[in-house]
């Protein structure tokens, strides 16, 4: 899964130029001055030029296509080959490689089946209808799942049917004001504009007993543009599988919250699965099969922005029409592979650099998510050629091949659950879902490492001329297009870096363990998401014809490696998080006087942030003269971001404790900034929104603490 790539992209005519070769490299962009964190940059410039050679784009391609030969969903025979696969790749680079198993719960569907009836008792569909399109070389596989959505319950209902737009809160409370019941109905909703758990979890809260979710054409069909196999858009029979865990609880396995589940682990340690998991059952469907029940749907007409692009009015129901639908879903603990590959630390062997990716898809995962996996296969490509010529690494960097990441980030999760102690120590996780959709470039950051990642794709070539950083700027001169959070600009003059909501397996270290983190992608119209159509073909045809975009994502990720691992001082911008932290602050503050809660005292957050920022100011001093006892500072400067984390966790999710970074409870995919704060506020919650205030400002306090400490 992938946040970014699920809403609506913005169309980018690339220049698609022949791949650049290095010595163009070195004509068209000048090697930095000076680099933050590096006393001088002179020894790594030339290990960084050296990496910046090796990265291939033809054999990203070739691993891009094997990686994508078959389907192979999470813990299936297939995805054990692409594990092995991976193993040897790492392990032809010179990394320390192994395939760790964890033992988890997921569903696989026995029967899948949507029918509807109209109130003569004409049956109007029998579904679901099987993905193909004429000329899609891959879609007839057997091999292919059927559509289902990962942690569905199981069930066989048959009830009138509601409309809910995109099943947004909004969406639901627009109903309720409508005096239309959910109590016993099966609502159908479409993609997009949030997280799908999210859309059951609220379906499930006012008493639906099912829910259907389609791809309406408005949203990533024909209405964006052609459909494959003539364009990137998705077709009439295409569908969006995916997990409708509740990931906002907590994600991995469902019954090990906060514990590894090793292959040793008791059965007597699993607790039940309920605590982030859906009751009812819900089943993704193409707008072919919706098509039918939509039409037929009464009661009033669809709202301003409900209707969507099927050529006929929509209508909120109940009445017109009925629907069974039958989830037969055979659950049951299955085995799954991590591949992990080390180089280990000249230095510092015990300071983590995590890079990862997750390998397993739903179906062929051309671009989600092996385009992310054959680019971190070139940058291992790159740092094997590094230790061919004797070269280490000052600080250990470990590359991460996530397995079950689609059912609920689960491969990620759960060795991060195993590596908490060690993790205390790690200084980045570097994150890459959906590298490749198309040549647009973006990133989600922790404040601290924002500026690092702007400063890095400098030093990258993009294909279409210049460099990464230079595309990066020409494509968003407002910045404002891929915003994941409700908060204010606070980057003026920047190219936007968004903030790390949830969708992919950064969340695990960022918001359990408190590992700075990023992610980064480059994105496209891209209409196939979680369907069989997402495969080879239509990545050579949409995305990346010459692979030179995967090259360029191998070298903006492997380049996060290697600068990282072997800085001097950590280059943490603790004054961008400071500036960052104050702004949501303010932001949540005018918020909650909009919500009459004007009684709440932000002052102690406010004077902890401000001190954070002094505190900020001082280190970034010291960070910038590079003297004395670098260890002890940077040891410091790694313990901030633990400092943000609080024990109890959030209100109703303990296993989220950063105090800065959530997913939203009702978004799911997008950040809530200070979100303790922010969902009490936006509950009209006043106690706990000044309880919530106390535990942040205690978070900002610690940091502030830490960073003064600073020497
Ligand atoms: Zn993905």
């Amino acid at each position: 899964m992938n946040p970014r790539s699920t809403h609506g992209t913005i169309l980018v005519t690339a220049l698609l130029a022949a791949p650049i070769a290095l010595g163009q490299l070195h004509a068209q962009i000048a090697p930095p001055q000076s680099v933050f964190g590096y006393k001088s940059f002179d020894r790594e410039q030339s290990v960084e030029e050296k990496f910046l050679a090796v990265p291939d784009a033809s054999l990203a391609g070739e691993e891009l296509k094997t990686l994508t030969a078959a389907p192979h969903m999470a813990a299936t025979p297939e995805d054990h080959e692409t594990a092995e696969y991976v193993a040897q790749k790492f392990r032809a680079a010179g990394l320390e490689t192994e395939i760790v198993p964890y033992r988890v719960l997921l569903n696989w569907p026995k029967a899948v089946k949507v029918e509807a009836w109209d109130d003569s008792g004409k049956q109007l569909m029998s579904g679901p209808s099987r993905e193909h399109v004429e000329g899609d070389p891959y879609d007839n596989d057997p091999r292919v799942v059927m559509p289902f959505n990962s942690s569905s319950g199981s069930g066989d209902v048959t009830a009138e049917v509601v409309y809910a737009n995109y099943g947004r809160l909004e969406d639901f409370n627009k109903l309720e004001a409508q005096h239309i019941d959910l109590h016993g109905k099966i609502v159908i909703c479409r993609y997009g504009a949030n997280f799908r758990g999210v859309k059951v979890y609220l379906a499930e809260q006012r008493g639906a007993i099912g829910v259907l979710i389609y791809s309406d054409p408005q949203d990533d069909g024909y209405y964006k543009g052609d459909p494959w196999p003539i364009g990137p858009w998705r077709p009439e029979t295409g569908v969006q599988r995916g997990s409708v865990q509740y990931l906002f609880k907590y994600s991995g396995d469902p019954e090990t919250p906060g514990v590894a589940s090793t292959l040793d682990l008791p059965d007597s340690s699993r607790v039940s699965p309920n605590g982030n998991q859906p009751h009812i059952i819900s089943i993704p469907i193409s707008y072919h099969d919706a098509a039918p029940i939509l039409q037929a749907l009464k009661g009033p007409g669809a709202p301003q922005g409900w209707q969507g692009a099927l050529p006929f009015r929509y209508h909120l129901g109940p009445g017109g029409v009925r629907v069974h639908l039958v989830s037969d879903q055979d659950y049951e603990r299955r085995i799954i592979w991590d591949v992990i590959g080390k180089v280990k630390g000249a230095d510092y062997p015990d300071d983590w650099v995590v890079v990862g990716n997750h390998r397993d898809a739903w179906v062929y995962g051309a671009v989600d998510p092996n385009s992310g996996t054959a680019s971190m296969l070139e940058a291992v490509h790159g740092v094997g050629a590094l230790l061919r010529k004797g070269w280490h690494p000052k600080r250990t960097i470990v590359f991460c091949s996530w397995d079950a990441e689609e059912e609920g980030l689960i491969g990620s999760t759960e060795w991060v659950e195993q590596h908490m102690a060690q993790l205390n120590n790690a200084v980045a996780y570097f994150n890459v879902d959906v590298a490749v959709a198309g040549p647009d470039f973006s990133a989600a950051a922790v404040p601290s490492l924002k500026q690092f990642v702007r400063e890095l794709t400098r030093q990258v070539p993009s294909p279409a001329s210049g460099s990464v950083y230079q595309q990066w700027r020409l494509e968003h001169p407002e910045s404002e297009e891929h915003r994941a959070s409700d908060a204010p600009p606070i980057d003026e003059g920047e190219v936007h870096v968004g903030d790390l909501g949830s969708g992919s397996d950064f969340t695990p270290f960022l918001q359990h363990a408190g590992v700075p983190s990023t992610d980064i992608g480059s994105e496209g119209p891209y209409g196939v998401y979680h369907s069989a159509f997402d495969d080879y073909a239509w990545f050579t045809e949409n995305a990346d014809p010459h692979f030179e975009y995967l090259q360029e994502m191998a070298r903006v990720l492997g380049l996060e490696a290697v600068r990282m691992a072997n800085t001097d001082v950590l280059p943490y911008d603790y004054v961008a998080y400071a500036h960052a932290i104050s702004a949501y602050i303010e932001s949540v503050k005018k918020k909650a006087g909009g919500n009459g809660l004007n009684s709440l005292d932000f002052a102690p957050a406010e004077a902890a942030v401000a001190r954070l920022a002094t505190a900020a100011q001082h280190a970034h001093d010291l960070q910038t003269a590079a003297t004395g006892d670098l260890d002890g500072l940077n040891r410091t400067l790694r313990s901030v971001e633990t400092a943000l984390l609080s024990d109890e966790g959030l209100p109703n999710r303990p296993w989220y404790k950063h105090t800065i970074y959530a997913p939203g409870e009702y978004t799911g995919y997008a950040a809530v900034v200070i979100p303790g704060v922010s969902e009490a506020v936006e509950a009209k919650n006043a106690p706990l929104a000044a309880q919530q205030l106390q535990v942040l400002t205690q978070a900002l306090d610690h940091a502030a603490q830490v960073l003064e400490s600073a020497k």
